[in-house]
C-alpha cells in the first residue's frame, strides 16, 4: 500500500514525497475511519482527500465554505490534468443541472457549498452517486465557538447521515480543543474516530509587534515597510474604507503595484486582483479579512496587520498566508492604543441589539415571505442569518410565543457576545505581553513550544534586516491582459 501511495503522489500530483502528517492522515482515511485533521495553513490538506480519490471507486464529496474557494480548487485540479471534478453551487447553470446531476457518479471530486446540500434533489443525486468520503474543509466553521461560524455548516452531520454515513474527513488549520470536540460531535463522528493534530506553529514566520502613540506614525511606518520589505506582501485592515485609503496613500507615495481588496467590490474586480496577486503582477494588497482564505500563493513574504483582529484564531489564519513555500517570512502588527476600540465595536455590531432582535422575531412570526422581511428587518446579512438559524433551532412548542422566543435567542446572543469579549481580551493580553509571542500563541491553542526558531519574535529578538531588500520590479506590459480574459469569462466582452 505504502508504495502505491508514493506512486499516485508522483503520477498525479508530481510531488516526490509527503509533507509532514499527510501520509498518516491518508492511511487512516483509506482505512475508512472518521478522521479529524489539523494541519497548519499551507500544510497540504487538499492532498489528504485528493489522493484517496484515486483509490476509492466512487466520488469524494468536499464541502467548502466559499464559492470562490471552491472555484479555485476546481481550477487547480483541472490544471494538474484531472477533469473529473465539478462544483455544485448556486452559479451552476440551471439548464445543465439535471444532466450533470444524473452523471455525478462519474466524477472523482464533487465540491459543494453547505447551502446547496440542503436541497432534496441534490441529496438524492448524491445518494445515487454513493459518496465514498465526506470531506469538510475549513471545518472550524462548524462550531459556534469557531471564529468563522457558518450556520449552514451545523447541519452537515444530518446531511452525512442522509447520504448513508460515508466516512468523514474534517480538515482545519486553526481550532482550539473546544472547537475540535464540537466538530466531531456535529459531524457525528464514530466512536473509534482518529485525530491527527499537528502543531499550529509556523517556525519560519517571525512575529513582530510595533506600538505607536499616534495614527500618523503608524501610517508613516507602513509606508516605510512597504518600501523596504521584500515582497509580495499583504496588509490587513479592519474596514473596507481603510484598505482603499491605505492603497491610495501608498500609491501616492511612489509604491508601485499596490491594490486593495474587500468584500464590497464587484466579483470581476475581486477575481482580477486575486489573479494579479497570485501571478506576481501586484506586490501589495491592502485587504480586509475577505481576502486570503484558500488562496494558494506560495511566496508571500510578509503580512502586516494595520489593524489587529478580534481573536487569536483569525490572527493565526491571517499570518499563515505568509511563507507557504516554507521560506522565511515576517508578520508585523502595527498598533496604537485606540485600535483596541475597533474590534470591540465590530463585536457589538456583528450581533443584533435587543430591539432589532424583537423586531426581527415579530417579522418572522408574520406570514410574509422571508426575502421581504429580511429586507424590512434592516439587519445585516450576518445578523439575519444568525437569527433565522437560532429560530430554526428552537423546539416546536415555542413557535408563536414571541416573548419567549426573544428571551431564548437573546440569551444565546449574550453568551456569544461574552465569548467574543473573552477572546478579544486574550488577544489584547497577548499584544501587551512581555513574554515570547510564539509561546503565547501556542499556549492559546493549549500547545507548548519545544524550540524557539532563530527569528522568533520581537520579545526574543529578530533581525528585521533579513526581511528587507525590496526589488523594484518592472512589470511586463501585459498587466491588463487579465482584465480582457476575465471579461470574456464573465461574458461582458463588448
Ligand atoms: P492547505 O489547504 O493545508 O493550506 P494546500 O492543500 O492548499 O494547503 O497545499 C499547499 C501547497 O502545498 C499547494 O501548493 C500544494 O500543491 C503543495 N503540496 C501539497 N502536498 C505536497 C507535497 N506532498 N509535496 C510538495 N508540495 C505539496
Ligand atoms: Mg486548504
Amino acid at each position: 500500500m505504502s508504495e502505491q501511495l508514493e506512486f499516485i503522489l508522483e503520477k498525479y500530483f508530481f510531488h516526490s514525497g509527503f509533507k509532514k502528517g499527510q501520509r498518516e492522515i491518508i492511511e487512516d482515511v483509506l482505512k475508512r475511519k472518521d478522521v479529524l485533521a489539523l494541519l497548519p495553513t499551507g500544510g497540504g490538506k487538499s492532498l489528504c482527500y485528493q489522493l484517496p480519490g484515486y483509490i476509492f471507486s466512487s466520488p469524494v464529496l468536499i464541502v467548502s465554505p466559499l464559492i470562490s474557494l471552491m472555484e479555485d480548487q476546481v481550477q487547480q485540479i483541472k490544471l494538474r490534468g484531472e477533469k473529473k471534478v465539478i462544483a455544485l453551487n448556486s452559479t451552476l447553470p440551471f439548464l445543465k443541472r439535471k444532466t450533470l446531476l444524473q452523471q455525478l457518479k462519474n466524477y472523482k471530486y464533487i465540491y459543494a457549498s453547505p447551502e446547496i446540500l440542503q436541497l432534496d434533489y441534490i441529496q438524492e443525486a448524491l445518494i445515487s452517486a454513493r459518496i465514498s468520503l465526506f470531506v469538510v474543509d475549513e471545518a472550524h466553521c462548524i462550531s459556534q465557538w469557531g471564529h468563522d461560524f457558518r450556520p449552514d455548516y451545523s447541519k452537515l452531520g444530518d446531511i452525512r447521515e442522509k447520504l448513508n454515513s460515508p466516512p468523514c474527513l474534517a480538515l482545519t488549520a486553526t481550532a482550539t480543543k473546544e472547537v475540535l470536540q464540537d466538530i466531531k460531535k456535529i459531524l457525528k463522528f464514530e466512536k473509534n474516530s482518529i485525530e491527527h493534530i499537528s502543531s499550529i506553529d509556523r517556525p519560519k514566520i517571525a512575529i513582530k509587534l510595533e506600538k505607536f502613540s499616534y495614527l500618523d506614525e503608524k501610517i508613516s511606518r507602513v509606508l516605510q515597510l512597504a518600501k523596504t520589505l521584500k515582497g509580495p506582501g499583504m496588509i490587513y485592515c479592519s474596514s473596507r474604507s481603510w484598505t482603499e485609503k491605505l492603497a491610495h496613500y501608498l500609491q501616492e507615495n511612489d509604491v508601485s503595484n499596490v491594490a486593495f481588496y474587500h468584500g464590497g467590490m464587484e466579483t470581476e474586480q475581486r477575481t482580477l486582483i486575486q489573479h494579479q496577486f497570485i501571478y506576481d503582477q501586484l506586490d501589495i494588497v491592502c485587504c480586509t479579512n475577505a481576502f486570503g482564505m484558500g488562496i494558494d500563493k506560495k511566496n508571500v513574504r510578509y503580512v502586516i496587520h494595520f489593524h489587529f483582529p478580534a481573536q487569536m484564531e483569525s490572527y493565526v489564519q491571517e499570518i499563515g498566508r505568509a511563507g507557504r513555500d516554507s521560506m522565511p517570512s515576517v508578520a508585523i502588527t502595527l498598533m496604537t492604543e485606540s485600535d483596541c476600540d475597533i474590534p470591540k465595536n465590530l463585536i457589538e455590531s456583528e450581533l443584533p441589539a435587543f430591539d432589532q432582535l424583537h423586531h426581527a422575531v415579530s417579522l418572522l412570526l408574520s406570514n410574509e415571505r422571508e426575502e421581504e422581511i429580511a429586507h424590512k428587518s434592516g439587519l445585516t446579512e450576518v445578523q439575519w442569518r444568525y437569527i433565522t438559524h437560532q429560530m430554526n433551532k428552537l423546539p416546536n412548542p415555542l413557535h408563536g410565543h414571541e416573548e419567549e422566543i426573544v428571551t431564548v435567542i437573546w440569551a444565546e446572543i449574550e453568551k456569544r457576545r461574552k465569548t467574543k469579549g473573552r477572546r478579544l481580551q486574550q488577544m489584547l493580553e497577548w499584544l501587551n505581553t512581555d513574554k515570547c509571542r510564539r509561546e503565547g500563541i501556542l499556549s492559546y491553542f493549549e500547545e507548548s513550544l519545544t524550540e524557539h526558531p532563530e527569528n522568533c519574535c520581537d520579545i526574543c529578538g529578530i533581525n528585521i534586516k533579513e526581511f528587507e531588500g525590496k526589488e523594484e520590479k518592472v512589470i511586463a506590459a501585459n498587466v491588463f491582459q487579465w482584465e480582457e480574459e476575465l471579461r470574456e469569462i464573465f461574458g461582458q466582452g463588448e
